[in-house]
């Protein structure tokens, strides 16, 4: 018994000893800790270790409805050294940063529609744009009529901020020419897809949804190297998302659960908050459900399906069976609730996908 008593002590002392080190070395700890990392990831170009294909950032896959854990609706699409952006919606675009997507190098940026939940972080976009690419000519941003107006505002609003800047700065760095953004305005046919970009041998095509009475809404279909995804936009179930859709390896689709928008509709009226119970009521009518997703994503013929812009939000991955409410029953193939941080790969000329988080 003598040597198990000793043998405790003797542990009980190295704790101690161990913990009394940690904390008189904590500082010295955290600063080497912090200068290795700082070596690893500030400054280098993360995307550039990635292999040739089509490559999918999650940046933002929530609604206008806060989220502790999913950002406003983003997508980042690296597509061999075309970066490309569909929608900037709030804090998308600091996560975006944090998975090593080139917010510096983007092409273009592709707004859906003008609902502020797909908009709110234009400004920052065009700001770490304009700063991380040095750049000398503005961004390009394309979207619907409108789109003009908002960037204006924009403009305008970050005016002041880009002075600073370039004094603090230089022209070197915040070149007065690149602030700020061109604009392209597109207008589409009532029906079909018309191709709306096409450089380094990436096609993107836009094409309308019915997002009524928010109109004209977009979707959009992105095609490199034998590689496809579809982007539904904000839409009810939709003939327009399936056509496109069809050849896509991934379709990325928007999702709201009526069932559990309609108790948190319930819950606001009962709480005596009428005026919130008509939005959560409201909104059921303009988007789609994970089944019907799941429906369009089976008669396109897609690979997979990734449910983004999620109404309800969802904390925990608990809810998701709730939320997915059977939806796995309608598709052949694999569904994913998205996730911020979610990254996946569709390798040039391959049928492989490469899923990842970058954040966790
Ligand atoms: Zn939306
Ligand atoms: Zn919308």
């Amino acid at each position: 018994m003598k040597w198990f008593l000793r043998g405790a002590i003797g542990l009980v002392v190295l704790l101690v000893l161990t913990g009394v080190a940690f904390k008189v070395f904590q500082a010295r700890i955290g600063a080497t800790v912090f200068e290795r990392m700082a070596g690893r990831l500030v400054g280098v170009d993360q995307a550039d270790a990635l292999d040739d294909g089509l490559h999918v950032y999650f940046c933002g896959t929530g609604s206008p409805l806060p989220d502790p854990e999913r950002a406003g609706p983003c997508l980042g699409v690296l597509a061999g050294k075309t970066a490309l952006i569909f929608d900037t919606g709030s804090g998308s675009l600091r996560k975006l940063m944090r998975m090593g997507f080139p917010v510096g190098e983007t092409d273009m940026v592709f707004l859906t529609h003008l609902h502020s939940d797909h908009i709110d972080g234009l400004g920052e976009m065009m700001l770490q744009a304009w700063i991380g690419g040095s750049r000398t000519t503005p961004v390009m941003i394309s979207g619907p009529e409108g789109t003009g107006e908002v960037v204006d505002g924009f403009v305008s609003a970050y005016r002041i901020d880009a002075g600073y800047r370039t004094a603090h700065h230089g022209d070197a760095v915040a070149n007065p020419s690149g602030f700020g953004a061109r604009v392209n305005e597109i207008s589409l046919p009532e029906s079909g897809a018309i191709e709306v970009f096409s450089e380094g041998g990436v096609r993107v095509q836009a094409f309308l949804v019915n997002h009524e009475p928010v109109a004209p809404a977009f979707g959009y279909r992105i095609d490199y190297k034998g590689r496809s995804i579809t982007i539904s936009g904000d839409t009810v179930q939709s003939e327009a998302v399936r056509d496109a859709a069809k050849g896509s390896d991934l379709l990325i689709h928007e999702a709201l659960n009526r069932d559990m928008v309609a108790v948190m509709s319930e819950a606001a009226a009962r709480n005596g908050n009428p005026e919130l119970s008509k939005v959560f009521s409201d909104i059921l009518d303009y988007h789609t459900s994970p089944s019907e997703a799941a429906e369009t994503a089976q008669a396109a013929g897609v690979e997979a399906l990734v449910l983004t812009h999620i109404v309800p939000p969802l904390p925990t991955p608990m809810l998701y069976p709730a939320f997915l409410d059977g939806a796995g029953k309608k598709f052949d193939g694999k569904i994913q609730v998205g996730e911020d941080g979610m990254m996946i790969s569709l390798p040039a000329d391959s049928d492989r996908m490469i899923r990842r988080n970058l954040l966790n």
